[in-house]
């Protein structure tokens, strides 16, 4: 693939008709964000308030979590009346109190709420402005949603980050236009992508979430964001209310999404495709080179997608288009056709697109497709396995740095790992029968 030339489609599947179901859904909640938020922003401090089952939920997600100073913590809410409600602000009152005593160095709090009903009937944005008067100019204290009533897997993520916009210093008129990179990202990855923007010679940019409290990106009516995930229609909404641009593009998985992502940053301050074939060739080659191994064994496999972390349509473009995989359904928890309609149009006509889930009849499907591989949520995955299907489990391709060229190739990888086991496996069961003689 050439960078001096933007790539043609036909219409892909910008107008098919998605097939929208609603009914019993295996996802986690939205709590599952603390994971990689609190590692992003790294004087920030998640408090959930919850009961015991998150608790459990975020440490086991987690892994194991035994850090001496813990950036996340639940504050469990036992069940009471409606008249032990003062008592239970009093008691999150003095929870926050003695977490900020002991850890002067948190900057940023999130009580983040859960969805037991002691905890609904909490006000948690009242506490939140009431704490935040408590600790003014020393913690900025918000409040977001990670109910499993109300939010999916990354949304949690779209909820935290929605709510720290408003928060956000403003620009003026007068201000240079400037770049937003909108979603969080492994260090790594933004380093890479700060490189690849400085190579355009295009700036200043700056990127939200950032690592530090302290360097939280001003936004106004110069501001032109680049969404690097697709989870993020809250975030995006906000940051319009606040008279930022948004730069329409696919998403940056594989060569090709990662190209058209940048080009679009690039058109929008005036760069020309030339300056983007030049500034992106080798990088670009390199990952298209890495990833033909991968492609031997992913070409002609049929995919299967149950909805679980809203990547599924931009990995599905970059599987089909990138390393020829077949797709029999992809199913995805929300379908945001605006951010979307880029990675639509990308997609093979035809494709069997899902939204939303009514759980067991998505698993006649899947079964009736029999895909060589199967996306999913880690409840669905160990019977799919006993059932004889290969599966990988979507919150892997979260937590994994897969964004831009030089992860493009890992990207391909985790797809590719599952099919390898399930040879390996079939192998050695054939060995294991053979008669020794
Ligand atoms: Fe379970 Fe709700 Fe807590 Fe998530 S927020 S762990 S769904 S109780």
């Amino acid at each position: 693939m050439n960078a001096a030339t933007p790539i043609r489609v036909d219409n892909g599947c910008a107008d098919v008709p998605v097939l929208r179901e609603r009914g019993q859904r295996e996802v986690f909640c939205g709590l599952t964000g603390i994971i990689w938020l609190h590692r992003k922003i790294q004087d920030a401090f998640f408090l959930v308030v919850g009961s015991r089952t998150c608790a459990h939920l975020i440490q086991s997600a987690a892994g194991v979590m035994i850090f001496a100073e813990p950036r996340f913590a639940t504050a469990i809410i036992d069940e009471r009346d409606l008249a032990g409600l003062a008592d239970a602000n009093e008691e999150l009152d003095r929870v926050v109190h003695r977490l900020l005593e002991r850890r002067p160095d948190i900057k940023l709090l999130f009580l983040v709420g859960s969805c037991p009903s002691e905890v609904i009937k909490l006000d948690l944005s009242r506490a939140a402005s009431r704490l935040s008067q408590q600790f003014v100019n020393k913690v900025r204290i918000l409040n977001y949603s990670g109910s499993g009533i109300e939010t999916t897997f990354t949304q949690g993520e779209d909820a935290c980050l929605a709510a720290l916009v408003p928060q956000l210093p403003a620009t003026d008129a007068t201000a240079p236009a400037s770049l937003l990179v909108v979603g969080c990202l492994p260090d790594v990855v933004e380093d890479q992508f700060a490189r690849h923007f400085q190579a355009l010679g295009l700036g200043p940019v700056q990127f939200f979430p950032p690592r530090s409290e302290r360097a939280m990106p001003a936004v106004g009516p110069n501001t032109r964001y680049l969404l690097a995930q697709p989870f993020l229609g809250d975030t995006a909404r906000a940051l319009d209310e606040r008279g930022a641009q948004h730069l329409a593009a696919p998403f940056p998985f594989g060569v090709e999404g990662t190209t058209e992502w940048l080009r679009s940053a690039a058109r929008a301050f005036g760069i020309g495709d030339a300056a983007l074939e030049a500034a992106t060739r080798i990088p670009r080659e390199r990952a298209q080179r890495a990833l033909e191994r991968h492609r031997q064994a992913l070409e002609g496999k049929r995919i299967f997608f149950f909805p679980d972390s809203q990547l599924e349509i931009p990995l599905a473009r970059f599987l089909s288009r990138e390393l020829g995989m077949t797709l029999t359904e992809v199913g995805t928890p929300y379908l945001h056709r605006e951010h979307q309609k880029h990675e639509l149009a990308l997609l093979p006509a035809g494709t069997t697109l899902s939204e939303g889930q009514d759980v067991e009849r998505q698993l006649d499907r899947c079964r009736a497709a029999a895909p060589d591989l199967v996306v999913c949520g880690l409840g669905l995955a160990n019977p799919l396995e006993a059932e004889g299907l290969t599966t990988k489990w979507a919150i892997e391709l979260v937590f994994s740095p897969v964004h831009g060229y030089e992860q493009s190739a890992d990207l391909a990888e985790l797809f590719a790992r599952p099919l390898l086991r399930r040879r390996l496996l079939a192998r050695e069961s054939v060995t294991a029968e053979a008669p020794c003689n």
